[in-house]
């Protein structure tokens, strides 16, 4: 994701800008987004939320016009649904998150929230009604409260205990020297990408928004870690529309559907019994993972 790439002293220096009036997390994507490849359309409309169905009609993409990367993609998630992604590096699954955040237009198709083309609603509108645990989370200079309550800027400090312990942070955090009051980040202490990532869970918690994205949300973490933090995503996921981009196919088991890509094409799709019958690719992949320690 384009914040990725930024140095982090720039972000530092942006978050010190914004904090002060910033009503979400995503006014930061805008406020990175210099030269967005991407704007709004003329007179866009605001998203209308109303169940959360997601539909990704007939979607192709490429970066570069000599290597597609998505073909043809067609699936739903209705609302309140689990839907993974899974399948090889490079398969295509990150870059279907960038096109549902409007990052990128497919080439061909569209992609919509509730029947609205997500290429007519304003990014703001679209942003506001999605919370991703990204790959990777950018911690700011400042303290792990503060990191957490970004989620949500007006949160109160018992909300934001609340959204600590969820996710399961809390005893990480008496650990450290001063509490809930360590600077972390940029100039602070760092923190491991497991710790990052449950900060990023916490901040979602907190958020709570309509519709989750968790892009490899618990790749960082060791199993038993996992485990408890799967526990908290499925808790918060509850009555949410989700979408899971996963590598270890143990944290898709329970999805209500999952969607097999392969080099830019859906490969098969069904639940984890379905594919597992099967005995395709995700059996296969299945398999695979199961021998490893
Ligand atoms: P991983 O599991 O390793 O994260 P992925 O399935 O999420 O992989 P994507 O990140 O969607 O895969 O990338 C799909 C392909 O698109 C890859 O070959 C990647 O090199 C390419 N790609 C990704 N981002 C860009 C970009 N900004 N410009 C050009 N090519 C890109």
């Amino acid at each position: 994701m384009i914040q990725l790439f930024m140095p982090l002293n720039f972000l530092g220096f942006v978050y010190r800008e914004i904090k002060g009036s910033m009503a979400s997390i995503e006014k930061m994507f805008e406020l990175l987004d210099v030269k967005p490849k991407v704007t709004d359309i003329e007179n866009a409309n605001d998203l209308v939320l109303s169940l959360g169905r997601i539909t990704f009609n007939d979607v192709s993409f490429h970066y570069a016009k000599e290597r597609p990367i998505l073909n043809n993609v067609s699936f739903s998630i209705e609302p309140g649904q689990k839907v993974a992604v899974v399948g090889a590096s490079g398969a295509g699954k990150s870059t279907l998150v960038k096109l549902l955040f409007r990052f990128y237009d497919p080439s061909s198709g569209n992609i919509s929230i509730d029947g609205q083309d997500v290429h007519n609603i304003s990014q703001l509108s679209l942003r506001k009604v999605i919370g991703i645990v990204p790959q990777d989370t950018v911690l700011f200079n400042d303290t792990i409260f503060e990191n957490v309550r970004y989620g949500r800027p007006d949160a109160s400090d018992e909300e934001v205990r609340e959204a600590i312990r969820m996710a399961y942070l809390q005893d990480f955090i008496e650990e450290l020297p001063q509490g809930v009051g360590t600077i972390v980040g940029e100039r602070g202490l760092k923190l491991s990408g497991g710790e990052k990532q449950r900060v990023a869970i916490a901040r979602t918690i907190l958020k709570r928004p309509p519709i989750m994205v968790f892009d490899e949300a618990t790749s960082s973490l060791d199993s038993r870690s996992e485990q408890s933090i799967l526990a908290a995503i499925r808790e918060i996921a509850v009555n949410h529309t989700s979408l899971v981009i996963a590598h270890r196919l143990s944290t898709v088991v329970d999805a209500d559907n999952i969607i097999v890509l392969d080099h830019g094409k859906i490969v098969e799709q069904g639940r984890h019994q379905q594919l597992l019958e099967q005995q395709g690719s995700y059996a296969r992949l299945w398999q695979i993972q199961q021998q490893q320690p």
